[in-house]
């Protein structure tokens, strides 16, 4: 623990050399010093708080870069903040690392959470550094703040809602499926933005600020949009339409996959978008829009709200398309 040589640094030496500059911009930080750290909130503001475990060979591939695994791991967590209206603020990291970190590695992951940490304006006030007989796991719990009252839930959806998603679906999906055969040969740049989009997604932070008071119901898009969908469906009571014709897909998707029912019952059904997906009111419609042009996100919508239950998606007729699975679960 106190021991170190120059390429494998010591548990302290790490988060004093690494992780502790990552934290200057926090006062309640205390330089990584503490046991504990502070975050002010103002008495009109809640805290909106969640956590995120990637595990290699899970979220993410062991030949991986280390800034994009750091990227990951940070941009999943603000992903969350996003579809609840919340505005980043501050993050721990409990990192568990198979064996005596490299050094090398580290300062390239830290180094993409300074990048990150700047983009989207959020800090490191703390966390864990341990060895684990397992995988590396890296456990980021963020904190976003929202005026009283204003986090938007899943819970909200009501009959007559409109169904909306940001950016484009599919591509992590895809990505991944290139990312697992085989990297080092030849790849297309459009197989290339594929795979970019499963090690690093985009956590759609100002559109989701923007949707405070217009979205009835939202959550960001992880396992897979149609059982993501199932989850506000469940908990609005509600049925949810998906028409597969509308699901905005990427032209590097289009180039690869073609455009089949098929690719689009793919697409909505596999993981690691982290896109937002959420419904609102149809007299709210023209002001989404508004505030997608604004944010400079593509907004797209793609079904309604009915009475009934559960996600569904529809072909061109409008009939059910019959899913094998409608996303990615772990057991
Ligand atoms: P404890 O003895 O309570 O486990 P530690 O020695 O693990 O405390 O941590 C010392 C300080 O370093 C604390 O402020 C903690 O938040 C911080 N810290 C430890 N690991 C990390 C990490 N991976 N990222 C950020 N901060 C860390
Ligand atoms: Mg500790």
């Amino acid at each position: 623990m106190t021991s170190s040589s120059s390429d494998r640094p010591g548990e302290f030496e790490l988060i004093r050399e690494l992780f502790a500059p990552l934290s200057k911009s926090a006062p309640g930080a205390f330089g990584l010093t503490d046991d504990a750290a502070l975050i002010s909130v103002s008495s009109d503001e809640e805290l909106v708080v969640t956590v995120d475990a990637l595990i290699e060979g899970v979220h993410f591939l062991p030949d991986d870069p280390p800034h994009t695994i750091a990227k990951k791991s940070l941009r999943v967590n603000l992903s969350d903040l996003a579809a609840k209206g919340a505005e980043p603020k501050a993050y721990l990291l409990a990192l568990a690392l198979p064996e005596r970190p490299d050094r090398q590695w580290l300062r390239a992951f830290a180094r993409g959470l300074a990048e990150d940490q700047k983009e989207f304006r959020v800090s490191l006030i703390g966390g864990d550094t341990t060895r684990t007989p397992g995988p590396l796991t890296i456990a980021i719990t963020a904190f976003g703040a929202v005026p009283c009252g204003t986090m938007i839930r899943r819970k909200g959806a009501k009959s007559g809602d409109l169904v909306f998603v940001s950016g484009t679906i599919g591509d992590a999906g895809m990505g991944l499926d290139f990312a697992e055969v085989d990297t080092s040969r030849d790849l297309t740049i459009e197989a290339e933005a594929l795979i970019e989009r499963y090690r690093c997604p985009t956590p759609r932070v100002r559109l989701g600020l923007a949707l405070r008071g217009l979205a009835s119901a939202a959550l960001d898009v992880s396992d897979g949009l149609i059982a993501d969908l199932d989850h506000i469906a469940e908990v609005s009571a509600v049925r949810i339409e998906v028409d597969a014709d509308r699901i905005p897909i990427s032209r590097a998707l289009m180039d690869i996959g073609g455009d089949s029912v098929e690719l689009r019952t793919d697409a909505a059904t596999s993981g690691d978008d982290y896109e937002i997906a959420f419904t609102a009111p149809p007299a709210k419609r023209d002001e989404i829009l508004s505030v997608a042009r604004k944010t400079k996100t593509q907004v797209t919508e793609i079904g309604r709200v009915m009475k009934g239950a559960g996600a569904v998606l529809l072909n061109e007729d409008g009939h059910e398309i019959p899913l094998a699975k409608k996303g990615f679960t772990h057991f």
